[in-house]
This record gives structure tokens, C-alpha cells and sequence, in this order.
């Protein structure tokens, strides 16, 4: 038989928990509410404790976190705004309380990872994962490892070109105002439309702008990562009509710069959804107690 392992999808709503070793073989899932640190921690453990024994937990976090083992506060969400949150011990709490190994990283380091092991970045070495939300982050595979240098990437937060006349929105960003998660997650489309993205028609002209934002931030990936892949995924992209205005702007903003075939010809096979769907995120978690309990 082999290992079972546990994820937490580790988010600033919900916390999602499940138990298994990969896309075929997930046996229980539970959503727990994010409230406070000791309620939700609590109720993790003790969904982890009615199963047997598990070889060891993976955590894809909500940020920003400390993912440096040398640091005291190794395994923390460090100076987080959300209420309560700020320098919570979750790898630490959890790993002490169920007596396993723990693998932790970024919510978007995981999902690259689970897509790594089974989904869109199988046999790759050098892609992204990004998501667009609530908010906007990106894991990076680079040579075959996920970057994370001096804290984490921080993906969303990078500055694009912001035409005031054309959209005069300020942004939503709490440090930065018009970064690009200010201009482009979901918060900001409703706040600059009035209504939530998702009940925008598909003709709106929000998509257009939105589109040509996130082609931005791709061509800034894209000449300072070279990735062989672009996964996005988050609540946002859940539009169809969006893939397709990316991948044009992208083509129309390198302008054939970057000489590659799968960008000049093939541009629906490198800006993809993520293969694992929804489940990106739980199973990036197994994959990081995958990938811990094989580094011990
Ligand atoms: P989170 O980032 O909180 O984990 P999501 O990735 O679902 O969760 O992102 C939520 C954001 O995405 C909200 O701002 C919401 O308005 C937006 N959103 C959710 N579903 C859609 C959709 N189908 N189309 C466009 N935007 C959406
Ligand atoms: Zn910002």
C-alpha cells in the first residue's frame, strides 16, 4: 500500500484539508473556515487526527511567510494584515501537534508543484504558476527548483505600465496602490466596475483591460524567467474569453522578440489553466509533503 499524506490548502477564507497520495487517490477533503489562528489550527489537527498515521503534511500557504529553516520564525505567516494572523507558528504548531514531518511553502509554490508532479508542468523544469484572485501571486520553478531566494517571490506586486487617461482607477493595493494586483485581481475589478467580475458580460471592456494587464506581467515573466510554461489560474480566469485576449496580447507585446515556436506557434499550449482545476491548491499541499518526506 503506499503513503498516505496529508494537505492544507492554507487560505485567508478557508482552509482546505485533505488526505492522500495524488489526483487519484484523494480520500477525504474537509473546508474549514478561516477564524482565528487557534480555532482553525484546532480544527485541522483534530481532521488529521481521526485518520491513521500519515507519513508526513504538506502546508500551501497564504502569506507572506517565512520559509527560510535557518530563521527562528521558520514555518510562520509572518506580518500578514489579516486580523490575528500576524506571526501565527502554523508549521509549527501543526507538525508538534500531529508528531509528522512538514513540508511548508507559498500557496503558489505548492500549486506549481502539484502541477509539476501531475498536471500542465510535468517534465518541465523552468515555468510559472500564477494566480489571479483575491489576490495575485506566482510560484516560479527555475532549473528545477522552486525560487525562493531571499523571502518568496511576490509576483503580484510588480509595476506595469498604467495609462491614467485610458483608466483612471487608483488601485487596490494596501502598499503600492496601482501595482499589478492592485490593477488586475478581483477586488479591483469590482471596485472600478461596480459590480463583482464574475456578473461582467463577456463583452465588457473589462475584460480587454484586464487582459492586457496580465499580458504585461507575462512579458516582464517572461523575459526575466524564460519559462517554458505559463499556468494561470484563481477565480478570475475562470472566464474562457480571458485565455485567448492573454495569449493575443502577449504575441502582440513581445512583437516577436522572443523568437520561440511555442510562443510564435503554439501560444494555447504555454499560457494553459492548470490541469489540476480547482484542486491545484489541496493537491500542491500533497505534493509538498510528497516532497518533504523524501528530503528527510
Ligand atoms: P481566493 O483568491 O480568495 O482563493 P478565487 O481564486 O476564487 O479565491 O478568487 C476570488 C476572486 O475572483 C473574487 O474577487 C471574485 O470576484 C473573482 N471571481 C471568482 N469567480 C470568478 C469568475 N467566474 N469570473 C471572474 N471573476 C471571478
Ligand atoms: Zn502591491
Amino acid at each position: 500500500m503506499c503513503a498516505l499524506y496529508g494537505g492544507i490548502e492554507a487560505g485567508g477564507t478557508k482552509f482546505v484539508c485533505a488526505i492522500g497520495s495524488g489526483p487519484h487517490d484523494l480520500r477525504d477533503i474537509k473546508r474549514i473556515p478561516t477564524t482565528t489562528p487557534s480555532e482553525t489550527i484546532g480544527q485541522v489537527i483534530e481532521f488529521f487526527k481521526g485518520h491513521g498515521t500519515i507519513a508526513a503534511v504538506g502546508i500551501a500557504a497564504f502569506g507572506p511567510v517565512d520559509l527560510d529553516t535557518k530563521s527562528p520564525t521558520f514555518g510562520y505567516i509572518t506580518s500578514t494584515p489579516k486580523p490575528g494572523w500576524a506571526f501565527t507558528d502554523l508549521a509549527g504548531l501543526v507538525g508538534r501537534a500531529l508528531k509528522v514531518h512538514v513540508g511548508f511553502d507559498t500557496d503558489v509554490n505548492g500549486a506549481a508543484l502539484g502541477e509539476h508532479r501531475w498536471g500542465a508542468a510535468q517534465d518541465l523544469n523552468d515555468f510559472i504558476y500564477l494566480t489571479i484572485g483575491t489576490g495575485i501571486g506566482g510560484g516560479a520553478m527555475v532549473n528545477g527548483k522552486l525560487a525562493h531566494g531571499l523571502i518568496h517571490p511576490e509576483m503580484g506586486h510588480i509595476r506595469l505600465p498604467h495609462d491614467l487617461q485610458a483608466d483612471p482607477y487608483k488601485g487596490h493595493c494596501p502598499f503600492h496602490g496601482d501595482c499589478f494586483e492592485g490593477l488586475a485581481n478581483g477586488p479591483a475589478m469590482q471596485e472600478r466596475w461596480g459590480q463583482p467580475a464574475e456578473t461582467l458580460p463577456a463583452d465588457h471592456p473589462a475584460w480587454a483591460l484586464e487582459a492586457r494587464y496580465i499580458a504585461f506581467a507575462l512579458q516582464n515573466y517572461i523575459c526575466t524567467l524564460s519559462p517554458q510554461k505559463l499556468i494561470l489560474g484563481g477565480g478570475v480566469m475562470e472566464q474562457p474569453q480571458l485565455f485567448g485576449m492573454v495569449r493575443q496580447n502577449v504575441q502582440q507585446m513581445l512583437n516577436e522578440y522572443v523568437s520561440a515556436k511555442q510562443i510564435l506557434k503554439d501560444i494555447d499550449n504555454y499560457i494553459v489553466p492548470p490541469k489540476l482545476g480547482k484542486q491545484a491548491g489541496v493537491l500542491g499541499a500533497i505534493a509538498l509533503a510528497i516532497h518533504a518526506h523524501r528530503t528527510i
